[in-house]
Formats: structure tokens, C-alpha cells, sequence
């Protein structure tokens, strides 16, 4: 019998985890959903961040098959986080389920729902000294990156998820689509040599493909799988062990990341499906070569046939993320003024080629921040909602 996680998706708001929405989720804010796990699994404190935060380790199923997943390696990237919950809910509450007791059966689960807590209570990427996690598999200099270490090491997991966002930047391909998903099986030479290891990921990642492709058609690409000994992923496939990098992206409005978190959920499931089945050994690896390339081809609003200065040009604005309270605010920064701007964005706007100027009446001009301009003596607000 052919199991699928599709049916699961038809259920999803039935195991969206309530407790945890937007952008901005710390430690205080999977506290609940965190407890409410414990009630069914064995939650354990693996040790402390860099400023005493706690981070926790989740450990799902009973089977053989030892899969290691971790989010939130780099703190400003929750949706990974908000999806695990949801994941873990559908467990928890579905386990009667054929296909989620034959994952729950057959594999045995790590879960590391927040590996940097200080970067995601401060919203940044790097932990509280500044450092990259994802830069120091190598070196080793920071305890966050010991601590997925040593678990990596006991566990011996058989493969590894590793759970990231992306920026609203990359388009699945040439193409006008955004990569609301994205993956890669990272390198573990400079050759890129297709290895036993890669060559496991890339099937597991071409199952995933296939499954999503028709909830999410054009919207899903391929990272750069250029080396670098540094990050964990290469690193840990250099190890032996079969890593997919799991990429969050934007979809169409959804700044809050809360339709991409769905089809994080969806792929996460997919993913175990296909490795508990072992459905993914009947993949060609050519169908991970089919998935598009990503390219760096948006900006969140483009304005057209804008008048600035005497001249008609396309002005490109790109939203800045940054904390304030508790919230997620996105500020505009003009990064691009020219004439016919080969780009797409998440939203355009048509000038007419009428006058557009700062609201005080000033031009507007590259690396200023705006959360309104003037457009035809109209004022046009620039800022998202905050998340
Ligand atoms: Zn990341």
C-alpha cells in the first residue's frame, strides 16, 4: 500500500499549533506548545544558550530509522519552528493515523525545535556573540553549536533535517514565482561529487518534490550547493549521513509566513513519509536536478514608470525586518533606481509615469528608508502590517 501525507493536509487548521503566529517566536512563546508536548513525549533540556536560555530536545517514535531535525539555527528564522509544532500536534493527536503511525513505528525522531533561543529573542540571525551558527561546524567556538554536536555524535542519526527561512528575495528559477520552498543536499566536497550520502538526500528531496508539486506548482527551488566546510549541513554530510536544508519562503502577501508554515508542515511530513516507507529509494535522483535553480530576481515592491528627477525609471524597495516590541516591523529601503528594472516583486505598482517624490516633496534616492512617498500628490503607505 502507497501511503501519502496528502490527506493530512486537508486537515492542517485541525493541528495548526494556536499558540504560535507571525514572525517573531521565542522561547517564552513555544513554552506552551512545549509543555503541551511533554504530556506525550519525553522533552529534555540539552543545555543553555549563550545568555542561560534553555534548549530543548523533543524525541518522537519508536522505530529504528534515527532522524536529527533542528530549527531556528539562526534566530530570525521561525517558520521552520511554528511548522515543527504543527508536526508535532498531528502526532500527538493523529497517531492512529496509517501513515503517521508507520513514521511514528519506524523511526525514531530528534527534535531541536529552537538551537539559537538568544538570536530568536533578540531577532538575529547570529547568537548573542555575534557568530553565525551556521559558519561554526568547523571551529566549534559556540555552545549552541557544541550542543547540536554532541547530539549529532550520541545519536548517530540516519539522516539530518535542517530547518531554515530564506529571504524574499529568491524566485524558483528564471521565473516570475517566488521559492516558497526551497532545499538543497549540501555538498561535502568542492568537487560536489554526488556521493552514496547525497545521492540518499537528493531522492528523499525529489519524494518531497513530487508530493508538494502539485499543492505548490512553480514555487519550488533548488539552493547553491557550493562547499563550505563550515556549515553544519556540509559538514555533517561530509559525516556520512544524508542532510536536506529545508528553506522557508515567501508566498504570495504572506509576510506573517503563516501559508508557507502549511507547506513547511506538509514537506516535513512528506519528507518522513518517504524515508519511514522508504518509498524515496524508488526516486530517480535526476528529479532533484529537475527542481530550479534559485535566483535572486525580487524585491518586495516595484514601482513603474515612475517620473524621479526629470527621468522615468522603475524604483525597487525591499523590505528591512526589524524588532520592535513585540512585533516585526518591515521597513522599505529603496535599493534600486533605473530605467526598466529587470526584476519581478511581490507587489507592483504602475506610475503612469507620473511624479514620485519622498512626502516632503524631496526625490527619492537609493539606501533611503520610506513608509511613504508621494505618488501623483497620493500618498502610498509602504509598510506591511506588523507580524
Ligand atoms: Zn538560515
Amino acid at each position: 500500500m502507497i501511503r501519502s501525507t496528502k490527506h493530512l493536509l486537508k486537515e492542517y487548521e485541525a493541528f495548526k499549533e494556536t499558540a504560535l503566529a507571525g514572525r517573531y517566536i521565542n522561547t517564552t512563546h513555544i513554552s506552551i506548545p512545549l509543555e503541551k508536548a511533554s504530556s506525550n513525549f519525553d522533552v529534555e533540556i540539552v543545555g543553555e544558550s549563550t545568555l542561560g536560555e534553555p534548549i530543548h530536545l523533543i524525541k518522537v517514535g519508536t522505530g529504528k530509522i534515527k532522524i536529527l531535525m533542528w530549527s531556528q539555527m539562526h534566530g530570525n528564522e521561525s517558520t521552520t519552528t511554528k511548522a515543527v509544532f504543527d508536526v508535532l500536534n498531528v502526532f500527538s493527536e493523529n497517531s492512529q493515523d496509517a501513515t503517521i503511525n508507520n513514521i511514528l513505528s519506524s523511526c525514531a525522531i530528534y527534535i531541536v525545535p529552537m538551537l539559537n533561543p538568544d538570536g530568536a529573542k533578540a531577532y538575529t540571525r547570529t547568537n548573542a556573540n555575534g557568530v553565525d551558527l551556521n559558519r561554526d561546524a568547523k571551529e566549534l567556538n559556540q555552545i549552541e553549536s557544541r550542543i547540536l554536536r554532541k547530539l549529532f555524535d550520541e545519536f548517530q542519526p540516519d539522516f539530518c533535517f535542517n530547518l531554515h527561512d530564506q529571504r524574499t528575495i529568491f524566485s524558483a528559477g528564471e521565473n516570475p514565482f517566488p521559492a516558497t520552498l526551497s532545499f538543497l543536499t549540501p555538498s561535502e566536497d568542492i568537487e560536489r561529487s554526488v556521493t552514496p550520502g547525497r545521492e540518499e538526500s537528493m531522492k528523499v528531496i525529489g519524494a518531497i518534490y513530487r508530493e508538494l508539486s502539485e499543492q505548490l506548482p512553480n514555487c519550488i527551488g533548488r539552493y547553491d550547493d557550493g562547499y563550505n566546510a563550515n556549515c553544519t549541513g556540509d559538514t555533517f554530510q561530509n559525516l556520512g549521513v544524508p542532510t536536506i536544508l529545508f528553506e522557508a519562503g515567501h508566498a504570495n502577501g504572506d509576510y506573517a509566513r503563516e501559508k508557507t508554515r502549511e507547506y513547511v508542515f506538509y514537506a516535513i511530513l512528506s519528507g518522513l513519509n518517504a524515508i519511514a516507507t522508504r518509498s524515496y529509494k524508488e526516486i530517480a535522483s535526476s528529479v532533484y536536478f529537475e527542481i530550479p535553480e534559485n535566483e535572486k530576481l525580487f524585491y518586495d515592491l516595484i514601482l513603474r514608470n515612475a517620473e524621479v528627477q526629470g527621468k522615468i525609471v522603475d524604483i525597487a524597495i525591499q523590505f528591512k525586518e526589524t524588532l520592535k516590541g513585540n512585533k516585526i516591523n518591515f521597513l522599505g529601503t529603496v535599493e534600486n533606481i533605473a530605467p526598466k528594472l529587470a526584476f519581478f516583486a511581490h507587489r507592483e505598482i504602475n506610475c503612469d509615469f507620473q511624479e514620485v517624490t519622498l512626502p516632503d516633496l524631496k526625490p527619492l534616492f537609493e539606501n533611503v528608508i520610506v513608509d511613504k512617498i508621494l505618488v501623483k500628490n497620493e500618498v502610498l503607505v509602504i509598510n506591511y502590517d506588523k507580524y
